[in-house]
């Protein structure tokens, strides 16, 4: 078993290990005080995996209650929540049990903020079951539901009393939700790991199941030494980002339907890179990309994508910040107007 600990305002363990599922009530019991746990949970992983987590739960002492939604993003939002603030109420649960997120970024999300807010806070472990959800997601302590007006718009910061990673679940993932969370795993390479670039770029979608254990680990470290240098997302954070700003205007330009975020982040990324790097880093870049089934490019012209670039919660008034990656590992944060980006990127 891996352990990367998290020191954050809340310290917490991360725990990595194929099978691991079937030991979460122990792993919980050392990390919460509660008596009762709340399993909440989308209908797929539902099916999948509540058995085995309930089980383990019960073998280990907790009363355990669960919560179902709808899978997909358009649960993550405050009908869902409200549901399930009625549901912790029915069933008396207090400010010293505990939370349980089985599923991927959006059961995490809207469990975490759930727990941020249910009687002012209480403990909450996140389980991830996508390879988004392992890498990003359930690390740092963002959580979040999204409003009619966009998405993440209202959250706080939470962190998870603990994170028990099973590499294992990813095997009941559909193929193109696997190559998702992949965009994100290859960002991480650019951004900090030119080693673990290697090695993603030495395997593909198949043959990677063979050293998922560490990659994960070495995703997860990075993301945690960044959320330790900047927990509140106000400065080094940002490079988390790389591929963002494009990669959210491309989500953005198709409305959320013709590309996952994975997707439009790995796209974002090449098209950066482009701009930035060497013809042999792009070149490398874009076969890894390729070789994970993700998109090098889309079909939309940049005077198109860069009006919708930084319309996000993350543009400070009309100077742009964004990422680059000049070489494999670095990540640099720029900043522009938003005026000279357009320039730039069109021309
Ligand atoms: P998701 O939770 O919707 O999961 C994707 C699909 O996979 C769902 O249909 C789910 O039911 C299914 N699934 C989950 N685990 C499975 C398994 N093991 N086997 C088979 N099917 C499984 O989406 P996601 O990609 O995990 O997460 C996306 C969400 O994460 C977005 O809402 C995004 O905003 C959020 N997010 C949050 C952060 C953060 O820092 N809090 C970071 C990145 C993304
Ligand atoms: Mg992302």
């Amino acid at each position: 078993m891996r352990t990367i600990t998290v020191h954050a305002s809340q310290e917490y363990d991360i725990y990595i290990e194929n099978g691991i599922l079937d030991a979460c009530g122990t792993i919980l019991k050392e990390a919460t005080k509660a008596q009762k746990t709340a399993v909440i949970t989308d209908d797929t992983v539902d099916a999948l995996y509540s058995a085995r987590v309930t089980e383990s739960l019960e073998a280990a002492g907790f009363e355990v209650f669960k919560f179902v939604f709808p899978h997909g993003e358009p649960s993550k939002c405050s009908a869902t929540l409200n549901q399930i603030y009625d549901f912790l109420c029915e069933n008396s649960i207090t400010r010293t049990d505990c939370l349980v997120a089985l599923g991927g970024g959006v059961v995490g999300d809207i469990t975490g903020f759930a727990a941020a807010t249910f009687l002012r806070g209480m403990d909450f472990v996140q389980i991830p079951t996508t390879l988004l959800a392992q890498v990003d997601s359930s690390v740092g302590g963002k959580t979040a539901i999204d409003l009619p007006g966009g998405k993440n718009l209202v959250g706080a910061f939470k962190q998870p009393v603990c994170v028990i990673c099973d590499p294992e679940t990813l095997r009941t993932l559909p193929a193109e939700i696997f190559s998702d969370g992949m965009g994100e795993v290859i960002k991480y390479g650019m951004i900090r790991d030119a080693a673990l670039f290697d090695q993603i770029a030495a395997h593909d979608q198949e043959s990677i199941t063979a050293i998922l254990e560490d990659v994960i680990a070495a995703c997860i470290s990075i993301k945690r030494d960044v959320v330790e240098a900047d927990e509140f997302d106000t400065g080094e954070r940002m490079i988390l980002n790389f591929g963002h700003t494009l990669g959210h205007a491309i989500e953005s330009y198709y409305h959320y339907e013709t590309y996952s975020h994975g997707s439009a982040v790995a796209a974002g990324m090449c098209m950066m890179a482009a701009k930035t790097c060497t013809p042999e880093v792009t070149e490398r870049l874009k076969k890894c990309v390729q070789a994970y089934n993700l998109p090098t490019e889309v079909p939309v012209e940049m005077k198109e994508l860069v009006p919708l670039c930084g319309k996000d919660k993350k543009r400070a008034a009309s100077q742009l910040r964004f990422i680059v990656c000049k070489t494999i590992g670095r990540a640099e944060i720029h900043t522009m107007p938003f005026d000279s980006f357009s320039l730039w990127m069109e021309a």
